[in-house]
């Protein structure tokens, strides 16, 4: 396969082996009996949502599935030009969440507005509790404050990150391990 210009940052060996913790840690807090309805974020959860729901050990697991568009916004305030990020969901849900936990599985947390968004909807629709986990975390770019409970990997430096469900251009998400594309 030809690659953009780009080197290992998570192999799939790593990737297996934190995702196993994580999938541990979720079964000992979601354990009470009640339905975990886990919600992959289309389209750069995919392959992290199929590898945590493997080690989620619960008869409890159901599976959904959203999709999410995030656009950026000029907004003039007091005379200056300023970007928001908006969220709009293009494909919802099919189970209720209703007096059921709720494990939203993302790809990156990088400004923060695609959880925050996730997590109100939520709450709005009555679920026990909230949970997010995502495959990676980048703080240094947020810009709205978020809790992930859950968080695989974090990147303390500007990457742009490619495989193992994240794109570029739509391409290399059948990458299994996780690719920071690199400049001259
Ligand atoms: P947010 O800014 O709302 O926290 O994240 C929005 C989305 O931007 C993420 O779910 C992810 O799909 C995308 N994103 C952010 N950083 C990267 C990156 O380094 N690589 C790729 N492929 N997508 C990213």
């Amino acid at each position: 396969m030809n690659l953009p210009k780009s080197k290992v940052v998570f192999s799939a060996e790593e990737l297996n082996a934190r995702i196993k913790e994580l999938g541990a840690q979720i079964t000992a807090d979601l354990n009470d009996g009640k339905p975990i309805v886990c919600v992959c974020v289309l389209r750069g959860a995919v392959l992290f949502f199929a590898d945590l729901m493997k080690y989620i050990d619960s008869d409890q697991v159901v599976f959904d599935f959203v999709t999410l568009c995030s656009y950026e916004n000029a907004l003039a305030v007091g005379g200056n030009m300023q970007t928001t990020g908006k969220i709009k969901l293009i494909q919802d849900m099919r189970e209720s969440v209703e007096g059921k936990h709720v494990l939203v599985v993302e790809d990156i947390v990088d400004s923060g507005n695609t959880v925050a968004y996730l997590r109100q909807y939520f709450e709005n629709k009555n679920a026990i509790d909230v949970k997010i986990a995502c495959l990676l975390d980048k703080p240094m770019t947020r810009k709205v404050p978020v809790d992930v409970d859950y968080v695989a990997f974090t990147l303390e430096r500007p990457a742009y990150i490619i495989g193992y469900g994240l794109d570029d251009d739509q391409k290399y998400r059948n990458l299994n391990a996780i690719y920071e594309m690199v400049t001259d």
